[in-house]
Formats: structure tokens, sequence, C-alpha cells
């Protein structure tokens, strides 16, 4: 089971709670832990063979593109990022999937290159901590703050 199209199957039956737009290639979603305040997640709406981007016809990755830069300034907007964090990965899920962090000076500690680096330089067991994952209050007001710059851009 793909842990990315499980999470598509929760958006589409209304139990995802951390849904919040969906757009013509994919989905957009707050992340599960919040280390980087406002980390937000763009999945593709399709998963089967096209696990690249080059596996995408180019009209389908130009808008997919498109719409991830989209989702990424309203990011940016939303949760007052100094540098939004691009990157697709997928060893563990191939599901094309976008992470997006915000980023701001010092949210690595003093780990990394004194401090500077990529958000994977912070240990993996305080980014994924328990103690970042957003209440439920706090998960409604960064749904409805990231919704509201998405309406402002589409
Ligand atoms: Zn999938």
């Amino acid at each position: 089971m793909c842990l990315i199209c499980d999470r598509i199957r929760m958006i589409k039956n209304g139990t995802n709670p951390y849904f919040v737009k969906e757009l013509e290639t994919g989905y957009v979603v707050i992340g599960d832990n919040q280390h980087f305040h406002g980390y937000t997640l763009f999945l593709y709406k399709h998963h089967g063979d096209k696990t690249e981007l080059f596996h995408l016809d180019p009209t389908e990755r130009a808008k997919f593109l498109e719409e991830m830069t989209i989702v990424a300034k309203a990011v940016s907007k939303a949760f007052c990022a100094e540098k939004i964090n691009y990157e697709l990965l997928g060893m563990g899920d191939a599901h094309l999937h976008w992470h997006l962090f915000p980023r701001v000076s010092g949210d690595i500690e003093n780990y990394g290159n004194n401090g500077r680096g990529p958000v994977w330089w912070y240990p993996m067991e305080k980014m994924y901590s328990d103690d970042n994952r957003p209440s439920e209050g706090q998960l409604a007001d960064m749904k409805s703050r990231l919704l509201e710059e998405l309406e402002k851009l589409i």
C-alpha cells in the first residue's frame, strides 16, 4: 500500500484532517509534523507507473510544476517564510509528491553547518517527534491561513 494513495483515499472519503485544497493536478495537505512551521505537501493525483517528472507528458508536467509553484507562494505568505525549500524525493513512497518547507533562520538550531543546511540535517527523531504535531485548533488555523492565500492566487 502506498502511503500517499492512502492519504488521497482519505481526502476523497472526507477523513483526512490535513487536507487543504484540491487543484487540477494534485492535493494540498499540511504536513503531519510541524517542526518547520507551515510544512506542506502537494500530492500528485495519480500514481500508477508515473513516478518521475520525466514520466509525465509535457503539458501535464508544466501544469503540475505551475500548481506546485502557486502552493509554494501561498505557503510562503501564509507562514512568513524567509525561504521555501522544495523537494521531490520518493525512495520511501515513489508516488510523486512535493515537500514544501518554509524556512526561517535558526530552524535547524546548531545542526548542519553551524545551523545552516537542508532540513534533513535536523535530527529525524526531533523532526518527527509527536511534540511537533499540531493540535486540532492549530491545524484548523494553519489550514484556513493557507487556504486564504491559495484562493488569492488561483
Ligand atoms: Zn501512490
